[in-house]
């Protein structure tokens, strides 16, 4: 009988487990993407670049004799129809790790056995699973470099390669048409403005890591803090929808600290923070929706997003240059370097003192490498509420950091344009990219702080100390 591929954050043929079970079990494999309550719940950048990385899966499947079928509605009815519909014997998908998804397809899997379906999820959008990596005492961990040590030895499996073929059914299940799922309609500057900065695809995202690897690695430990450098993996945008697997990364990283390139240590450590932000949120879920440490909830944040900093903030013209130029590489590129992340997520956090998850949701709305667990737990380590945080007391400072990891200006320049005689393109490009709502021009001048850098720490620091917990 054919075997239902239920396709989800793992758009990639090779070091796919659930295809390469599907394809072992024999009879035809039907690869199905849903879009259910979870994908129309997305972000705007998020879910456009979900709908460019199913189309690019989809030609990918195609080539290799395969086909993607889309279908509408919550999971198990969907899935429940698709048995009927094509006789399927089995439902096989890799596993998520959010609460949404884990409840979901928790319940999709009763439904299925009920009715004597096979139903099987794989591991493979993390390298460890969240529960087999204990402490001493038998819990989770709540700080990254104990996790890191009880993990860098264990063996990963290499990772698998793509099956020869993909056996296809006789007659095709109906599919809708993705250009009808309008995934893109909230993001309207996507094609024209963001478009040029996505690396699509498992071929480009192999590519990608075969570069870093070959040119970039040996001085990823300097390179990775100069803002201005491209001198990280962007692994993160790919890694995001599953176009390569975090296995495949970490044997590249392997291989490259075995042929002695300096910084491929340090990457491989990168990569476990990745699983590290997927074991706090699968043990703790509320990483992604609470304070993680509950004395914060008396912490007098700022909650209104209608703030005037925080439009600022959103905007770019908060009069912090560094600041600016990130929220700016944001809105243009769907990305932000990770430095910058840090240090816009402190100045929200604790100059603005706004609350984290109004960062969090604008991130969730800009970045086409979102991902729920890397998000929540960066948001709530800038803020100081999480787990292994950094102390509330160390307040990075914009304009010392902007020297130190951007002395000449050089990332600033590629993103302010006001007040700049010869603006570059980037900085102008930020302009065609905003909507109409707002009203922005290269021409305006360059706003003066809307908080004081030493200020905005004092006062931060100041509430701190008269928290009553
Ligand atoms: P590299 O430096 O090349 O690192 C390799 C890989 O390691 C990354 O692709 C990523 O998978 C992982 N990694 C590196 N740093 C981290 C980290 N701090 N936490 C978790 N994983 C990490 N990352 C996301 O993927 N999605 C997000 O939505 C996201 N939101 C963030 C929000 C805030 C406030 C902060 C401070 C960090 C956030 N990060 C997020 C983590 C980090 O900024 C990005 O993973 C990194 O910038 C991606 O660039 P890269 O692929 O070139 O990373």
């Amino acid at each position: 009988s054919p075997t239902i591929l239920w396709v989800r954050r793992d758009l990639r043929l090779s070091d796919h487990a659930a295809l390469t079970a599907a394809v072992s079990r024999g009879g035809p494999v039907i690869p199905v993407f849903i879009r259910d309550g979870l994908v129309d719940e997305l972000g705007a950048a998020p879910k456009w670049r979900l709908g460019l990385g199913l189309e690019g899966y989809g030609e990918a499947l195609t080539e290799a004799g395969s086909r993607l079928i889309l279908r509408s509605g919550p999971a198990r009815e969907v899935l429940e129809e698709l048995v009927e519909q094509t006789g399927a014997g089995a439902v096989y998908w890799m596993r998520a790790y959010d609460p949404d998804s884990v409840d979901r397809d928790t319940r999709v899997k009763e439904a299925l056995k009920a009715k004597n379906v096979e139903a099987e999820s794989y591991t493979g959008h993390v390298m460890f699973e969240p529960w087999t990596v204990e402490t001493k005492q038998g819990g989770f961990y709540k700080v990254y470099t104990p996790f890191w040590k009880s993990v860098e030895t264990r063996e990963v499996p290499e990772p698998l390669s793509r099956p020869s073929s993909i056996p296809a059914p006789d007659n095709w299940p109906q599919s809708d048409h993705l250009d009808d799922w309008h995934l893109g309609a909230a993001m309207r500057r996507g094609a024209e403005v963001v478009r040029p900065y996505v690396q699509l695809g498992e071929q480009a995202a192999q590519t990608r890591l075969g570069v870093f690897m070959r040119d970039k690695v040996a001085d990823y430990n300097e390179a990775r803090d100069r803002v201005a450098v491209d001198g990280t993996s962007a692994m993160s945008e790919n890694l995001s929808l599953g176009e390569i697997s975090p296995a495949q990364c970490w044997h590249a990283g392997l291989r490259a600290r075995d042929a002695g390139k300096d910084g491929a240590g340090t990457f491989l450590k990168e990569l476990v923070w990745r699983e590290f932000a997927y074991h706090l949120m699968w043990h703790t879920p509320r990483l992604l929706t609470e304070n993680w440490r509950p004395e914060w909830d008396a912490f007098p944040w700022n909650e209104d997003e209608r703030l005037k900093e925080v439009k600022a903030w959103k905007q770019g013209r908060t009069g912090i240059p560094f600041v600016d130029a990130g929220m700016r590489e944001l809105y243009v590129t769907g990305r932000m370097h990770n430095r910058v992340r840090m240090i816009v997520a402190s100045y929200l956090t604790k100059h603005l003192m706004c609350h984290w998850s109004i960062g969090q949701k604008w991130f969730e709305d800009c970045l086409i490498d979102w991902d729920p667990a890397s998000n929540a737990l960066g948001w709530q380590w800038s803020a100081g509420s999480g787990p292994d945080a950094t102390p509330y007391f160390r307040v990075f400072n914009p304009v010392t950091q902007c020297q130190k990891f951007d002395p000449k200006r050089a990332y600033i320049d590629r993103w302010i344009a006001e007040e700049h005689e010869a603006p570059t393109d980037t900085a102008l490009s930020y302009f065609d990219a905003i909507p109409e709502s707002w009203p922005l021009s290269p021409d305006d001048s360059y706003p003066e702080p809307i908080v004081d850098v030493k200020e905005g720490r004092q006062k931060a620091l100041d509430a701190y100390q008269n928290r009553d917990f």
